[in-house]
């Protein structure tokens, strides 16, 4: 991991919790995380953008080397998948884009938008309390 789980990351005097900061290693805990859940992490990612990277940043598991993202944008025609798919509107968002940070009932927290595909293509198992607090978010209705 690039920043340990739920290690304490102070951005411009404020403090927020790191959450799926992962590196090349697969060396994190894993649980299936169920679609609501990630529905409602694909919500949070889209509305909580933080900073915006200048290029897109590819997935480090599914594309580990220069060599890998090489293969995929001009040997295949697949190109590099990395969008998150909210599993009722169907609606995508384009990933490895931005860091993500929010406040909800009394935590902050800090991730890059790839968590969404970690949860949901590599099993990985964000923190408990991170859990909780994206399961007790209520999207608002949109019309
Ligand atoms: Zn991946």
């Amino acid at each position: 991991m690039k920043a340990k789980d739920m290690s304490i990351c102070q951005i411009e005097g404020k403090e927020y919790y790191s959450v799926g900061w992962i590196d090349g290693h697969k060396d994190f805990p894993t649980q299936d995380i169920d679609s609501e859940c990630l529905d409602k992490l694909f919500i949070l990612c889209k509305n909580n953008v933080m900073e915006r990277y200048r290029s897109n940043t590819p997935c480090i598991l599914c594309y580990p080397t220069m060599d890998a993202i090489r293969k995929a944008v001009f040997e295949t025609n697949d190109g590099i998948d990395i969008y998150a798919h909210h599993s009722v509107t169907q609606e995508k968002l384009l990933l490895g884009k931005s860091t993500i940070a929010i406040e909800l009932n009394g935590s902050s927290y800090f991730f890059p938008d790839l968590l969404w595909h970690y949860i949901k293509e590599h099993s990985y198992a964000p923190p408990k309390p991170f859990v909780d607090l994206v399961n007790s978010f209520t999207p608002k209705q949109v019309n």
